[in-house]
């Protein structure tokens, strides 16, 4: 037996439906944002990643998966989406065009991660960019789409942690302070830690060891360090936050896992999840595609992961998506076998969502069926109600029965499933 890779996985219906219908809410509310969706290839040139997330990160370091093609030409699997946007913005010339563009994606990313609950080889992203604006009304914005994706999907106790990672300026000072203040506890640093220590200081506070952890709670924050701009820039946003009632709260050692990252840096928690397993990552980085070769031109993003959201996502919401409010339409005997398709698709057509059955089960069977597979309806097609061009439905919620003609049907159904109300607003 071939078996699937280690870390990647089959999503299986019904929970494709989730998959689904959480893409759809992120479609639906990006795109009354004014966001666009992009599409960049799955596998870029090495260089790209090694020149933007970083050299010395975990992810160029340990979790790519890197190989030659035929030519010999260095390619690598996308571990991250930011990179390809900002490559795709410069090749493309989409500085060209009216700014800013707020460019949402959705898809797999990879990375060779070592096995554990939440991490997966292959996994997906749901994220947003906001490319041509450096104010803090667009890192508020970013943040204001976020954090109402979220809200829709009826998420009341997700924690923003926010933070400034200061400017590139002010780097080389934060990293010899957390040196300074690290370094007489080197022999207690793991060993990735320790090499750290001398490469980059910054990402100790970012380690998942816990003992590391625990030292890197003595290093000083960013922001004691920061200069003047940067502490403005995020203290405004912060403003406009308090301003949209968003909640957060300030995480000084909150640093990301990349390095292109300056000024405004946050993740979303879970406490369903602990605050090891980030579901949402993000930051502004001005610098990064005047970085790869293109003009100096701004950008704020997000990333969500979107195994780990469809973990958590909200009872009210599942239950809502995987409820399964369809007509089960059976039809027994010769005429209706003939006619049962074309029917069908007349009411489907009409918005209806139906099944019909095609195995030729008895009605008996298709009954139990129904009740097994939680339809709403089950609707009746045979010799008679074909020569009085009726159908037989019974609502198998309210338990009752009736005879209708064909045409009425969709009107019937959409009587019977009133649109549901937006869901509840949450304090995210
Ligand atoms: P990052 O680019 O590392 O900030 O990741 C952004 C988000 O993607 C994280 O907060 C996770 O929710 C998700 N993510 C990152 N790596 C993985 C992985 N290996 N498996 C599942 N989700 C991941």
């Amino acid at each position: 037996m071939i078996q699937r890779p280690r870390g990647t996985r089959d999503l299986l219906p019904p929970d494709t439906r989730l998959w689904q219908a959480v893409e759809g809410v992120a479609r639906e509310v990006f795109g009354s944002f004014g966001g666009e969706e992009i599409r960049t290839p799955v596998f870029e040139p090495t260089e790209l990643f090694v020149r933007t997330v970083g050299e010395s990160t975990d992810i160029v370091n340990k979790e790519m998966y890197t190989f030659p093609d035929r030519k010999g030409r260095s390619l690598s699997l996308r571990p991250e989406m930011t990179a390809g946007v900002a490559r795709a913005w410069i090749e493309n010339h989409l500085g060209d065009r009216s700014q800013p563009l707020r460019l949402y994606y959705i898809g797999p990313m990879f990375r060779y991660e070592r096995m554990q609950h939440g991490r997966y080889r292959q996994f997906s992203q749901i994220g947003l960019e906001i490319i041509g604006a450096d104010t803090p009304l667009a890192d508020a914005e970013l943040l204001a789409a976020m954090h109402e994706f979220f809200v829709r999907l009826g998420f009341l106790d997700l924690e923003i942690h926010l933070n400034n990672l200061g400017d590139p300026e002010d780097r080389g000072r934060y990293q010899e302070a957390i040196r300074a203040a690290l370094a007489p506890r080197r022999a207690e640093l793991c060993a990735d830690c320790q090499r750290r220590l001398e490469e980059n200081p910054l990402r100790i506070l970012d380690c998942k060891v816990p003992a590391c952890q625990v030292i890197a709670a003595d290093a000083p924050g960013m922001d004691e360090l920061a200069g003047d701009a940067s502490r403005q820039h995020v203290a405004k946003v912060e403003t406009h936050l308090q301003r949209m009632a968003i909640p957060y709260v300030r995480n000084h050692r909150l640093v990301r896992g990349l390095d292109y990252y300056l000024r405004t840096v946050f993740e979303v928690v879970s406490p369903q999840l602990g605050t090891n397993t980030v579901l949402c990552g993000g930051g502004r980085y001005d610098r990064l595609i005047a970085d790869l070769g293109g003009p100096a031109v701004p950008g704020v993003g997000f990333a969500i992961g979107e195994d780990r959201l469809v973990e958590v996502l909200p009872a009210r919401f599942k239950d809502a998506v995987l409820a399964r409010p369809a007509v089960y339409v059976v039809p027994l005997g010769e005429a209706a076998q003939t006619q049962v398709l074309e029917l069908a698709r007349n009411w489907a057509r009409e918005g209806v969502p139906v099944e019909v059955e095609i195995t030729g089960r008895s009605l008996k069977a298709a009954l139990k069926r129904a009740d097994r597979e939680g339809f709403r309806v089950v609707a009746m097609l045979g010799d008679d109600e074909i020569s009085a061009r009726t159908v037989t439905v019974r609502d198998l919620v309210a338990g009752d029965q009736s005879a209708m003609p064909l045409a009425d049907l969709p009107v019937w159904w959409r009587a019977l499933t009133p649109v549901s109300p937006p869901a509840r607003r949450g304090n995210v």
